[in-house]
């Protein structure tokens, strides 16, 4: 698949001056629940009205969404609002039932994302659609599942498509409901900077009081747009209740949002330097990830030269090292001086980490 500027050709046709906004209930639970939100989002920044019926939950035994029945709910809210319409379809049936009932766009779960065989056969349900399809990432932290399926949708002739950068389960519990990885979501842009790439702060914060800031970074991340779950009645909503907010909140979300506009420089300025900052946090973590595994490596030694009874200190190796790094240096536009400080420090850590091998 290569980068094609036909695949955002959905969204460009909308002409919005502002960030393309879907937004609805995590799950559509009765019809007036539903067709109320729709009302209250009608005369909004609102594109595209979000309900899921056919919900894929962790664990059995919560609420797996009202099925086919909701498709109805959808129709009427596109008749009474004028609203486009969305939801999630996890197989060839949901599909087909789907584009049925005319919904105007649809758009596969993180769950499924994950599993090239549901991939492949919701893709040759969809073949040759014209409706819009995005696929959200996978749960997991893997750019290369997330363009598989994206490719297996591209495939098979579906040429509107999509992105929503939703964060991955991590196992230790972060501040995040699912941890966004931003630096996932820019080597998803410059690998593929013409497909529309919509970020769900609702997925990623688990909190409705977080929203605000992922949306702003978001933003300023140069997203397309922003798909936000809404609900009247957050609290009692039947799923994600902790992360919906109320229509109104989203108004004001929108209001307050600093949406770049073109020409704006203090908003291209805010751009450049956070994608930047992202980039540097992503090598930053890096460069730690490599100095433990070079200690690692530092362990394995000390236990060789302790089995061996030979000292730690061995300049000869040591004046080598740092002679190659200087000139390495070099090439990478380093200085000496800072070549030599960082890695006598390096050295000296590898020195702390054999001497405690050694002495046991
Ligand atoms: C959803 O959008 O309600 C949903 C189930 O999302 P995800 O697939 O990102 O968990
Ligand atoms: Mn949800």
């Amino acid at each position: 698949m290569e980068n094609n500027k036909e695949m955002r050709a959905w969204l460009d046709d909308l002409n919005l001056n502002h960030p393309l906004v879907i937004a609805g209930p995590c799950s559509a639970e009765t019809e007036e629940q539903v067709l109320k939100i729709a009302h209250d989002l009608k005369d909004t920044d609102v594109s595209y009205f979000r309900a899921g019926i056919w919900k894929p939950r962790t664990r059995p035994g919560n609420f797996e969404g009202v099925g086919a029945l909701g498709l109805k709910w959808l129709q009427k809210v596109k008749a009474e609002t004028g609203m486009k319409v969305c939801t999630e379809v996890a197989n060839a049936a949901h599909v087909k039932l789907a584009l049925e009932h005319d919904i105007d766009m649809l758009w596969i779960g993180a769950r499924s994302t994950v599993s090239p065989f549901i991939m492949q056969e919701i893709a040759d349900a969809l073949e040759g659609t014209d409706n819009p399809v995005l696929i959200k990432n996978p749960v997991n932290p893997d750019l290369a599942l997330w363009l598989g399926g994206i490719e297996r949708i591209y495939a098979s002739g579906v040429k509107n498509i999509g992105a929503i950068h939703r964060g991955f389960s991590t196992y230790e519990k972060t501040k995040y409901r699912n941890n966004p990885e931003w630096q996932m979501a820019i080597e998803f842009q410059n690998k593929f900077p013409d497909i529309p790439l919509i970020n769900d702060p609702s997925h990623i914060t688990g909190k409705r009081d977080m929203v605000f800031d992922v949306c702003q970074t978001a933003l300023d991340l140069n997203f397309d747009g922003l798909m936000i779950e809404t609900h009247f009645d957050p609290d009692n909503a039947w799923s994600d209740a902790a992360q919906q907010v109320t229509p109104s909140t989203l108004v004001q979300i929108m209001r307050d949002l600093k949406v770049k506009k073109e020409g704006d420089a203090e908003a291209e300025y805010n751009s450049k330097l956070n994608n930047l900052r992202a980039q540097i946090d992503v090598i930053d973590n890096q460069i730690i990830d490599m100095l433990g595994k070079r200690m690692q490596a530092s362990d394995g030694i000390g236990q060789l030269k302790k089995d061996r009874n030979v000292a730690v200190l061995q300049s000869k190796r040591w004046n080598e090292i740092l002679g190659r790094m200087v000139l390495e240096g070099e090439q990478h536009g380093l200085s000496e001086e800072f070549i030599l400080k960082m890695f006598k420090a390096v050295h000296q850590e590898s020195i702390n980490h054999q001497e405690k091998i050694i002495n046991g």
